[in-house]
């Protein structure tokens, strides 16, 4: 476990009780939680690792339940990875650790629009590609232009958009750690995109319960239909 983690400049705790990094607030111990310093630490992260053949899995920490016997080998966490920058035309870079409400409002005070729709998604934007995360008004596929990914042996690969299989909450990429995501946005309107934003948190603040405890939505959507709508109806029918 030593040599995988040796040499790091990111945070490395042995034992390291994982209740605090996810939403749910539950989960056991990893054997080691390692937090990369920037992207050049998970090349040597990740290539130690492979030398070693330690397991190793990535977390953001809201769309996961850890068990109380915790995680065996190396867990990932890229909190130290949070550099957002504007590109020409419209595009935002952001390291893989930016979290989403923190890239939605980089965007906004840019007026680049076409995030909006991801307004309350807690999770960082690199498990939200992973995730493909979604709403009624939009999924992350519409605004991935491209995915910056350590491979499991530490070298670069890039992804366009185009190679990538997006599904329902779910994107099919290669093996390895996502670390940096191309999002194409569009010019707007500052005020306009802060309003949507507003209004949509405003929503879900009534509709959900945010400040419990969670990993969001736990049911899948059918087709044409919302698996919230359909639990609420049955609870109704049992209640009353
Ligand atoms: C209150 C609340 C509301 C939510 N609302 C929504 C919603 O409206 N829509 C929605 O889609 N989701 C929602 N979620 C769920 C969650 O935020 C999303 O699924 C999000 O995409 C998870 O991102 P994460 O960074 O927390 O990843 P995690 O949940 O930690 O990981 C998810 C998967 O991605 C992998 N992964 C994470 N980071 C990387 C990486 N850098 N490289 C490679 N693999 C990685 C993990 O190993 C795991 O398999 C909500 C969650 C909460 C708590």
């Amino acid at each position: 476990m030593e040599k995988a983690v040796a040499g790091l400049r990111g945070r490395v705790t042995f034992d390291a009780l994982l209740r605090g990094y996810t939403s749910f607030k539950i989960g056991g111990p990893a054997d080691v939680l390692v937090e990369p310093a920037d992207i050049d630490d998970v090349c040597r992260l990740l290539a130690q690792a492979s030398a070693t053949k330690l397991p190793l899995f990535v977390i953001g920490g809201t769309n996961l339940l850890i068990r109380d016997g915790g995680i065996r080998g190396i867990v990932v966490s890229l909190s130290k990875l949070r550099t957002i920058r504007e590109e020409a035309g419209a595009v935002l870079y952001a390291e893989g650790g930016v979290g989403m409400p923190t890239l939605i409002g980089y965007a906004i005070r840019r007026s680049l629009a076409g995030l909006e729709w991801a307004a309350g998604i807690p999770g960082t934007v690199a498990g939200c590609v992973v995730m493909n995360a979604g709403t009624r008004l939009g999924e992350m596929k519409d605004s991935v232009k491209a995915v910056q990914i350590v491979s499991p042996k530490g070298a670069f690969i890039h992804c366009p958009a185009e190679s990538i299989d997006f599904r329902y909450r779910r994107a099919t990429l290669p093996p390895g750690v996502v670390v940096g995501v191309w999002l194409q946005l569009r010019a707007g309107v500052r005020s306009d995109i802060g309003q949507i934003v507003k209004d949509y948190l405003h929503y879900r603040r009534n509709t959900q319960p945010l400040t419990l405890p969670s990993a969001g939505c736990v049911f899948k959507n059918p087709l044409n239909d919302s698996a919230g709508r359909l639990v609420e109806t049955w609870l109704d029918r049992m209640l009353g």
